[in-house]
């Protein structure tokens, strides 16, 4: 390799922080990994991240692969990186706080992410999830729940879900076992929304949540029945706070309104709004300000969060059942089930 260049690397096979750090080894002064390109997902830009363990110290920038291809073919082409980039340890903080009453031995947590994206203020994502949490947990104060209520405001999670993680894995396994539902809720009021309810029975997407997940995803249904209005399944892609609960097992649930996936004209049906738009036109961009809330979905979807925790705060017998019932299908025949979570988080590794 010419010592001092510029190298292109194409996505695939091993993460980004090695192919980055072999370009360094081999004497590159920064790098361009380009998308794979193999099928259509994999040839845009994507948001990947080198881990926080990089050590290649040159820059790395991301292409599609398109350009990825027109550099790799052009013999006249020259390259000039700049980055700006700070790369620090910083200190991050989960807000927890519990309701005075209620069985500590059967705790029905709620939690949605504090922090935003640098780009912008993250008014739908997260403050719509944070702020309807925060008055639901202030109206809770009036009432006398028979389980434990915990909320969660997470820090960090859009640098890879950081705050909810390290709560999970830092919980005793006595004290995670008393933990019988988390609900989570990431972005409840995109402008161009959908009533989207996480696919805790696995009907619209195959996968199943943990043993009372679908439970949650009942009652939530019935909410929007209740007020007559329309609500889909949502896929557990593991991208929001509900995923180390997940992997530890815990019954979980919660609400969703779209971030950049189009609007398709079914849902426009269903719901108004724009068909061939984003859910969030401003998805992770510097306009998710204070104009980019639906009003109407944040109304409809914080009566949707006090109906489900209220709910749950005075029985889990929905969600207890079905784990009995799992425990009793188990002990006939063992399955192991393993979940794919190469692509957790907003950033890909790979
Ligand atoms: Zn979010």
């Amino acid at each position: 390799f010419p010592s001092g260049s510029i190298a292109l690397l194409q996505r695939g096979a091993c993460n980004f922080q090695l192919k980055a750090e072999n370009a360094a080894a081999a004497g590159a002064s920064g790098v361009i990994i380009f998308n794979q390109g193999d099928t259509e997902d994999r040839k845009d830009l994507l948001n990947a991240t080198l881990g926080d363990s990089y050590a290649g110290g040159i820059p790395v920038f991301f292409a599609t692969y398109d350009v990825g291809v027109g550099l790799a073919q052009s013999t006249e082409t020259q390259v000039r990186m700049l980055a700006d980039v700070v790369r620090e340890r910083a200190q991050t903080f989960n807000l927890i706080a519990e309701s005075r009453h209620g069985n500590a031995n059967n705790v029905v947590m709620a939690g949605a992410h504090l922090d935003s994206v640098y780009e912008g203020a993250g008014i739908n994502d997260n403050a719509s999830g944070s702020a309807a949490l925060l008055e639901l947990a202030l109206q809770l104060q009036k009432v006398r729940p028979k389980n434990k209520l915990r909320f969660a405001w997470w820090g960090a999670e859009e640098s890879g879900l950081v705050g909810s993680t390290y709560y999970v894995n830092q919980l005793p396994a006595e004290q995670k076992s008393k933990i019988k539902t988390y609900l989570n809720f990431d972005m409840i009021a995109s402008p161009n929304f959908a009533y989207f309810i996480y696919d805790g029975d696995g009907s619209a997407f195959g996968l199943q949540g943990p043993p009372g997940s679908a439970a949650i995803e009942k009652l939530f249904e019935e909410y929007y029945k209740l007020r007559g209005l329309p609500s889909e399944g949502d896929e557990i892609t593991f991208r929001s706070d509900y995923a180390q609960f997940f992997q530890d097992g815990i019954a979980f649930g919660g609400l969703f309104t779209g971030a950049e996936v189009l609007k398709t004209p079914e849902q426009a049906n269903l719901y108004g709004g724009t068909a061939g738009v984003a859910l969030d036109p401003c998805y992770h961009a510097s306009c998710d300000d204070l104009n980019n809330i639906a009003q109407r979905a944040l109304e409809i979807n914080g009566d949707a969060m006090a109906f489900v925790t209220s709910w749950l705060s005075f029985s889990t017998k929905v969600v207890d059942d079905q784990i009995e019932a799992a425990k009793a299908e188990k002990s006939v025949a063992r399955s192991v089930q393993s979940y794919d979570i190469t692509h957790w988080g907003k950033h890909w590794i790979k």
